[in-house]
């Protein structure tokens, strides 16, 4: 603990009453910082967690540059790894919780800070496009189990079976390994994605969806529906967005955090560095816990930081889609 407390410090100058000047973290790994990428001059911007992230970016760019809205961008994005059966923890084919059920949570958050979100949704494809509704039909923001399912097919959406063979056949080994209950987040299958865009008009928009950890309790709800927690948005500041131990990111609201950390003046790195540090310093740090931290500012600055190491996110700017390696604070013991 010593150890790693003082490897903390090292690290990252942070904490009340040393946030700058701010250091950098190259030196924990070779790797550049997301803020390395900064060559935003003017036009959309895409960014999204793991590898999957490329495909949803590749979608969410089209729709940017035939005119579309950041808004419309971020949710036909996420369609992607939610319709894409290879995609382990999104959507269709996402890993069942421990009853072999797959329930999904979502949100997508627009520019005017308006918000929608579904919880413990089950046979919806597209559950960030049901938030989109639950966001504009409804005085509402979160939609939960039976009664989000109910709204979904009342407005349109079809029922279908998200449960892959290869899902299902996950789910009987992890049963017939004695079901010990444990649930970790799928970090082999590239886990929730959280996307952020900036329009042509500069405004800010997100979407985050997931079907949370693998075998999870029934009934479990992790950060990605709630806002604050898996995505927020301030579209006169920025976006974060969030991967990796739900429960961790929503004791700290982390992204919520990180957008008023950039309110008060860091860059989108520091404050997604500031933001696990707070991590470290607020929750128990277990051995398997990661978390990973996405953001992007006003002048489409990014920033990306996870507890440990293997966090990727994906970026398109300027013509050019690419997978980084996030900056960590630990490696794995
Ligand atoms: N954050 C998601 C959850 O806790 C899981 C993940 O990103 O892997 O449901």
């Amino acid at each position: 603990m010593a150890n790693r407390r003082s490897f903390i410090k090292q690290s990252i100058v942070v904490g009340a009453a040393a946030l700058f000047p701010f250091k950098l973290t190259k030196g924990i790994t070779d790797q550049p910082n997301a803020s390395d990428f900064n060559t935003f001059q003017s036009g959309p911007l895409v960014v999204s967690t793991w590898k999957h992230g490329l495909a949803a970016n590749e979608a969410a760019m089209k729709v940017l540059k035939s005119g579309g809205t950041a808004l419309d961008a971020v949710e036909q994005g996420v369609w992607v790894p939610e319709a894409d059966p290879e995609v382990n923890s999104v959507g269709l084919g996402g890993l069942p919780d421990a009853e072999g059920n797959v329930t999904l949570d979502a949100c997508i958050m627009a520019p005017d800070g308006n918000a929608g979100s579904v919880a413990y949704l089950q046979h919806i494809l597209h559950p960030v496009s049901v938030a989109r509704r639950v966001m504009e039909k409804t005085p509402h923001l979160i939609l939960a189990g039976e009664g989000a399912l109910k709204f979904a097919l009342d407005n349109g959406f079809e029922k279908v079976n998200l449960l892959t063979e290869y899902s299902k056949a996950e789910w009987k080994k992890w049963k017939a390994s004695g079901a010990r209950y444990a649930p970790t987040a799928n970090w082999e299958n590239h886990d929730t994605i959280g996307l952020l865009a900036i329009g042509t008009a500069g405004e800010i928009a997100g979407a985050c969806t997931t079907s949370g950890m693998a075998f999870k309790h029934p009934g479990r709800v992790g950060d990605s529906p709630i806002i604050g927690a898996g995505l927020f948005v301030d579209n006169k500041v920025g976006a974060a967005t969030a991967t990796g131990e739900g429960e961790a990111v929503l004791k700290t609201l982390g992204t919520f955090l990180i957008v008023e950390f950039m309110r008060n003046g860091m860059h989108p790195q520091q404050a997604c560095e500031a933001a696990i540090q707070r991590l470290t310093e607020s929750v128990r740090i277990h051995d398997n816990m990661q978390v990973g931290y996405l953001a992007v500012n006003k002048a489409g600055d990014i920033g990306a930081f996870s507890l440990r190491k293997g966090f990727q996110f994906a970026v398109f700017q300027n013509g050019e889609n690419t997978l980084i390696d996030a900056t960590y604070l630990l490696e794995w013991k």
